[in-house]
């Protein structure tokens, strides 16, 4: 039966100097901002100087933690929570890829709960601090997601976790913010963005909501694929790169992702394939999965990116990710047996066990 719920509680605010011209969004939130950032994006961006000056003008005063490592670990989002308990700041200003926005989400929360980084996943999270989130890549949609997934050392993988609580209060799309990024991390969290557009889409916990979602979001990111293959971005792409990959965030928001970004964690974590690659790996493989479920829907996906047949779709993400990495049997067994644990496998179409993940995976590199 059909099903309509929905929840989305942060308001987008898509404009070019967005921020500049919305100082009552940050001045609501108080009078002490601790900013969140990696090492360079902000600052590369321009977003981060926009920020500051809004900041200055409405009397906020801020602290600074520009430590946030790509796939923030427990005891790097632990350090920025270290300043936040000592600056007490009134709310949190995220501005990066998915990793600084992930890394704000979990010191939001443990700037006002007496608990360490590994206790995020056990439940309750209080009233964590209000985030504003200012994504400087198209891929995580993190700036609408209640979720952030970090990587615990001890379980040698990345995992999420989530609450309502988390969602951003406001999200700043600003495509000006894109400018600097290289086009290899274009293309990777590109992807990420479109798996998150499929893997919502092709989801058992997939409705009619997040539906119109995806598939918008499929529609403006295929039209986009010429010009992102070839290099060629301009600020238009790179604007539709954006919305396609807000509107994918809200896509999972609602529907989770499925063993499609479980079986790609152990490839970060263990070889280093940045994160969208490693869905790009795999996106093929599940859809084959899948179509033995929805026909029709493997269809629609293949229709948003001008394609008819399976094995083109394989054929497509080869192109844009020849490299590939090779997994020898105690591997391929070991992540399958993780991905196997998470709830990701609920999510999924199709009938999932230990050789079927297998299977997959060693289709997908
Ligand atoms: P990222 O790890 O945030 O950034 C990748 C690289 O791009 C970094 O070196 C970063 O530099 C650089 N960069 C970012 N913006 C730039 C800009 N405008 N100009 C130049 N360089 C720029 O990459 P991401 O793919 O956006 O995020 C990946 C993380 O998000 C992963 O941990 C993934 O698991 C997570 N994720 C979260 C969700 C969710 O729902 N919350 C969904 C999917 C994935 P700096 O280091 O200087 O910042
Ligand atoms: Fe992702």
């Amino acid at each position: 039966m059909l099903n309509l719920s929905f929840f989305m509680p942060t308001k987008v605010i898509h404009s070019d100097q967005g921020v500049s011209k919305h100082q009552e969004e940050f001045s609501k939130l108080g009078k002490r901002a601790l900013i969140v950032t990696g090492k360079h994006s902000a600052a590369l961006s321009g977003a981060l100087d926009d920020v500051m000056s809004v900041l200055k003008t409405a009397g906020i005063a801020f602290d600074h933690f520009d430590q946030v490592e790509n796939n923030p670990s427990l005891a790097n989002v632990e350090e920025g929570s270290r300043m936040a308990r000592q600056f007490l700041p009134d709310f949190i200003i995220a501005i990066g890829g998915g990793s600084p926005l992930d890394a704000a989400k979990a010191i939001a929360a443990l700037a006002v709960n007496p608990i360490s980084a590994a206790q995020l996943y056990e439940g309750e999270l209080g009233n964590p601090l209000p985030i504003i989130a200012i994504p400087t890549t198209a891929g995580t949609g993190s700036e609408v997601t209640p979720y952030s997934v970090l990587t615990i050392p001890e379980e040698q993988t990345k995992k999420g976790f989530g609450s309502p609580a988390l969602f951003p209060k406001v999200a700043f799309l600003d495509q000006r913010y894109l400018r600097s990024v290289p086009q290899a991390v274009m293309l990777d969290t590109a992807v990420d963005a479109f798996s998150h557009l499929v893997e919502g889409y092709l989801s058992t916990t997939a409705n009619s909501a997040s539906d119109l979602l995806a598939l918008e979001g499929m529609r403006i990111w295929g039209q986009s694929l010429t010009k992102l293959s070839h290099g060629q971005i301009d600020d238009n792409t790179r604007n539709n790169l954006l919305i396609a990959s807000t509107l994918g965030g809200m896509t999972i928001s609602h529907t989770g992702t499925t063993i499609v970004h479980a079986l790609g964690y152990p490839l970060t974590y263990y070889h280093n394939i940045p994160h969208g690659q490693a869905n790009g790996y795999l996106l093929g493989e599940y859809l084959k999965l899948a179509s033995t479920v929805e026909p029709d829907k493997v269809k629609a996906v293949l229709n948003t990116v001008n394609l008819s047949t399976l094995d083109e779709f394989t054929e497509l993400f080869r192109k844009l990710f020849p490299n590939r990495v090779s997994l020898s049997k105690e591997q391929l067994e070991s992540y399958a047996a993780k991905t196997l644990k998470t709830k990701n496998v609920a999510k999924s179409l199709g009938n999932i066990d230990q050789q079927v993940l297998e299977e997959i995976l060693k289709g997908s590199i």
